[in-house]
């Protein structure tokens, strides 16, 4: 029968390999976002649910969050809010696409 030592183990085990595989994961998503001075983000509002990850990741100020009425039937909340890229202060870095939880923004052509 399996100690609960062994178990401990191996679950620290596979805590390792998941670790791993994801940071893995998380470098060659960063490769395949385009960026630079060239694009400027995009947040499709649509999938924005004003978590403000991004303006905390954005060393440049060029993310806002401003309120909208939260079309829900079930809960009571009357505003949620959304992000919105500022042109001028973006450079392109790409630092809000990977830390948006809901793929919201992307990166596009300026
Ligand atoms: S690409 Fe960089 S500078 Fe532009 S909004 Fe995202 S984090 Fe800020
Ligand atoms: S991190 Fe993504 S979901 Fe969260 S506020 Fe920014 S754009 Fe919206």
């Amino acid at each position: 029968m399996t100690s609960r030592k062994e178990l401990e183990a191996r679950r620290l085990g596979e805590a390792a390999r998941i670790r791993l595989a994801l940071n893995s994961m998380r470098t060659e998503a960063r490769e395949k976002v385009k960026g630079g001075p060239g694009t400027i983000a995009f947040v499709k509002e649509e999938l924005c649910i004003g978590c403000d990850q991004c303006t905390i990741v954005c060393d440049d100020d060029a993310i806002e969050l401003y309120d909208t009425p939260l079309a829900s039937p079930i809960l009571d909340i009357d505003v949620n809010r959304k992000a919105k890229i500022l042109r001028d202060p973006c450079t392109g870095c790409r630092l809000c696409v990977l830390a948006c939880p809901t793929d919201a923004i992307i990166m596009i052509d300026r």
